[in-house]
């Protein structure tokens, strides 16, 4: 391990530490200009947005700026669906390039003239092995690849065939570009690799223009230095494609950025491969793209995720120089109810409804409660809350025969019903299957408001609904879509066999009136129930709430924060 790694490895942030040491050398006259170069073949996911928050934030930080490029250099697998979701996620995350938005297909003349240059600097030529010779002829990581019969072709012929290529004379895998590295290094990446292919494709910006097509290795790095980019901040995969990076910069004598990379983001219970993604979208294992289970930027946003909560994620998390970490989705959750405890109202809804009636309530009496949106915070206002002889309560904060520490609703204990009255559980009524269909109860009217009257005290406080006043909404209950903590890591003849056959209960709650004010993407807490977001369903007739995070915080309890 070089000095370098060493300290890398111990750094909370290793990328700002090199920035620094940049800065203080007047490397890149002290410029800092980072970009993010998503390819347009899928929605962006949460381990983008780690991406997203490094190379935006750092631009931020040094007063620098963050390009916004697309990697389309795939004609087959990019769309511009793709291209329009992707800027709409970065904003909605809370960033916004630097100028125009990029496009490695915009280089793609300038490309094409640098490959022209290779040829002419005896660097590159035209190989017709096939793929599976290719592939042979490249030896193994114990052996020394074997040097292509075509790798001496003169300038002239190469040039030729190359300008042909481009014409369009040859089919889809005949030849390929190649750079003329070394067969014997020790990085395969490193053996001649391909630099150009021929592809009789459509691509969505540059139209039916080319028939060729630039690879990864030749396109990126090249797009960084016509760019003016400093910092070419990537993951860890792309450790070994650093040589080559920095091999074509020296080789066309280019401005050079940096590489550097770090660890990719995994989380627990996830799937971060957009291959696998579009898989569950495209078969219909999932509503889309924006299906509020879906890791993808637009399904947490539509979950009700907030940008905050996942910039905060990010920062939390940091950087470094480890493949294999894994972050507990525990965490994005605590993340999550961190930043919607700071914002959002709390209202009453019952998702599972046992129905009480009241027996010391008249028939046609009703009064409403003046009772505030959150409890620590007059800033949220208050709103009304009607109360009738007929109320829902939680179906499981009753219990006829409950245990010792059971502090909620059993026939002979009194509780709190939230905001409202003292009430006393009297007798419960089954139906013929001995299913419990309604509790009789009283409440104690000096107890109004839900103040002792005579300092008694109560142990339990559960919320309620006046059943008639009651609004039905559709509750949308999720749960992860892969239950072991790494779905990616599992044998599975398909990954599909994996998903959670329970990872979206719809129920119909019932709510107070209040919350069917609240307009599409609002977030609100149910009390003592978890996080919910008006799903763009929700009509008026109909709301629909997407069960964000529930209150419950497993990560914060084993962390002891
Ligand atoms: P795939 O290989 O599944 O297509 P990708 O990682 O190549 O995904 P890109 O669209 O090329 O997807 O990614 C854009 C940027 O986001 C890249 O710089 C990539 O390194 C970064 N990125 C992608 N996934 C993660 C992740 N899980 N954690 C951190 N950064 C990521
Ligand atoms: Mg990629």
């Amino acid at each position: 391990m070089s000095n370098l790694d060493e300290k890398e490895k111990t750094g909370t942030d290793f990328i700002r530490a090199r920035i620094n040491q940049d800065n203080e050398n007047g490397r890149f006259d002290s410029r800092v200009h980072t970009r993010f170069p998503p390819e347009p073949n899928g929605y962006l996911h949460i381990g983008h947005a780690k991406s997203i928050c490094l190379n935006f934030g750092i631009a931020k930080d040094y007063n620098g700026l963050c390009n916004l490029r697309f990697d389309d250099t795939n004609p087959v697998k990019e769309d511009t669906e793709y291209v329009d979701s992707i800027q709409e996620d970065v904003k909605w995350l809370g960033f916004q390039w630097a100028g125009d938005i990029h496009y490695a297909s915009d280089y793609f003349d300038r490309l094409y003239e640098l490959a022209e240059e290779l040829i002419k600097r005896g660097k590159a030529y035209v190989c017709e092995l096939n793929a599976d010779q290719i592939r042979e002829y490249r030896g193994t990581l114990t052996e020394p690849g074997k040097e292509s019969p075509y790798r001496n072709r003169s300038v002239e012929e190469n040039l030729d065939l190359f300008r042909r290529m481009k014409a369009g004379e040859f089919a889809d895998g005949q030849m390929v570009l190649r750079a003329k590295i070394d067969m014997a290094s020790p990085n395969i990446i490193m053996r001649d690799p391909t630099i150009y292919r021929i592809r009789h494709a459509h691509h969505h910006k540059t139209g039916d223009k080319w028939n060729i097509y630039p690879m990864y290795d030749f396109t990126h790095c090249i797009s960084d230095s016509i760019e003016g980019i400093t910092h070419s901040i990537c993951t860890l995969e792309f450790e070994n494609n650093r040589e080559l990076y920095d091999w074509v910069l020296n080789a066309l004598d280019l401005y050079h950025p940096q590489q550097i990379e770090f660890g990719r983001l995994n989380l627990t219970h996830v799937m971060l491969s957009k291959r696998k993604l579009i898989h569950l979208v495209q078969n219909g294992f999932v509503a889309g793209w924006d299906d509020p289970r879906m890791p993808t930027l637009s399904g947490l946003r539509r979950r009700g995720y907030t940008p905050e909560a996942i910039r905060n994620f990010c920062a939390k998390i940091g950087v470094a120089r480890i493949a294999d970490s894994v972050v507990d989705y525990n965490f994005l959750e605590y993340c999550v109810r961190e930043h919607l405890n700071s914002i959002t109202p709390r209202l009453m809804a019952v998702l599972d409804p046992i129905k009480v009636t009241i027996e010391n309530y008249g028939e046609n009496e009703e009064e409403y409660f003046d009772c505030p949106l959150h409890p620590e915070d007059a800033s949220y206002g208050t709103r009304k809350v009607p109360f009738s002889r007929e109320l829902y309560i939680e179906r499981d904060d009753f219990m006829e025969n409950p245990p010792k520490k059971f502090h909620r609703l059993y026939p002979g204990n009194e509780v709190r019903l939230r905001y409202a009255y003292f009430m006393t559980c009297k007798d419960v009524i089954k139906d013929a299957d001995g299913n419990i269909k309604e509790l009789i109860c009283t409440i104690d009217p000096a107890s109004k408001g839900g103040q002792s009257p005579d300092g008694r005290k109560v142990k339990g406080t559960i919320h309620w609904v006046s059943a008639k006043h009651a609004k039905p909404i559709e509750a949308r209950l999720y749960d992860h879509l892969f239950l072991m903590d790494n779905p990616a890591g599992e044998e599975a003849e398909n990954f599909t066999d994996l998903i959670n056959k329970d990872s979206l209960k719809v129920v119909t709650a019932y709510a107070e009136p209040h919350l069917a004010t609240y307009k599409v993407g609002e977030k609100v807490q149910f009390e003592r129930l978890a996080y919910f977001c008006v799903d763009y369903d929700s009509t008026p007739e109909k709301p629909v709430f997407n069960r964000t995070v529930t209150l419950k915080d497993s990560w914060a309890k084993e962390m002891k924060v």
